[in-house]
């Protein structure tokens, strides 16, 4: 399975700002192994369509629960289509720690994204104290059974333990990989041998320096990026280690 190397820009770069970095990177990548795909603010997402080199797709980094309707400041999985987004980010830590996203909410996005032919990326991950109690492999399968009821096939999962986002502090390989393969295990239970075919991103901190060590391992198929997804240098060094 191709690596995904899916950027978050989370809320960072302007239209002006996007279609630069765009450009910058159809004068310079090189043809890679791996899949990229830019999770951009909603207002970046017409620049990108135009600007970006073939092959480089593009999403939303959250998406409305709800078809359409009264639903002031939501973007809908309709319109992100229209625009050309093949992903929408669903269930981040930050917007479920900011915005009160509940698993259920988290379903009910992934869901839209997948009735309008989206394919949602799914966000999973403890935080520090709960790892320190040992608890990261229950907490984080508990939390992607509540967050893919009723969730079909094509879908992304992106583990990403809290404490590592943002903060330098990277997780092992060795810690990706154990909660890669126990989502796969959880995949295999609801899905059957669909899972095989399920990609599973590795997210917290990841950069051109750790990310081949990290994907190397069996069960993790790519990384979520945030920090090292704005400069266009850093997204080329990830895309050559991989
Ligand atoms: P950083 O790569 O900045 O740690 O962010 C990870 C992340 O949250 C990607 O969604």
């Amino acid at each position: 399975m191709k690596n995904l190397l899916a950027l978050n820009w989370k809320m960072n770069k302007t239209p002006t700002e996007a279609r630069a970095w765009a450009q910058e990177l159809g004068e310079k990548l090189t043809a890679g192994e791996a899949e990229l795909a830019v999770m951009a603010p909603a207002v970046t997402l017409s620049a990108l369509a135009a600007n970006l080199p073939a092959g480089v797709g593009f999403g939303g980094q959250d998406v409305s629960a709800h078809e359409s309707g009264a639903y002031t400041g939501e973007i809908s999985a309709a319109m992100l289509k229209d625009v050309g987004a093949t992903y929408a980010v669903v269930g981040h830590s930050e917007r479920r720690d900011y915005h009160a996203e509940t698993d259920a909410v988290v379903a009910a996005k992934a869901r839209q994204a997948q009735a309008n032919g989206l394919t949602p990326i799914v966000c999973v991950g403890e935080k520090l104290d709960v790892r320190e109690a040992d608890e990261h492999v229950p907490f984080t399968l508990a939390q992607l059974a509540g967050s893919l009821e009723g969730v079909g096939t094509d879908v992304v999962i992106a583990y990403e333990p809290v404490w590592a986002i943002g903060t330098g502090k990277t997780a092992t390989a060795e810690d990706a990989e154990e909660l890669a393969a126990a989502i796969r295990g959880a995949l295999e239970e609801r899905y059957g041998s669909a899972a095989a075919d399920i990609r599973v991103l590795y997210g917290g901190s990841v950069k051109p320096d750790n990310i081949a060590s990290i994907c190397a391992k069996p069960n993790v198929n790519g990384a979520l990026v945030g920090g090292a997804s704005l400069k266009v240098a850093d997204v080329l060094g990830m895309n050559d280690a991989l």
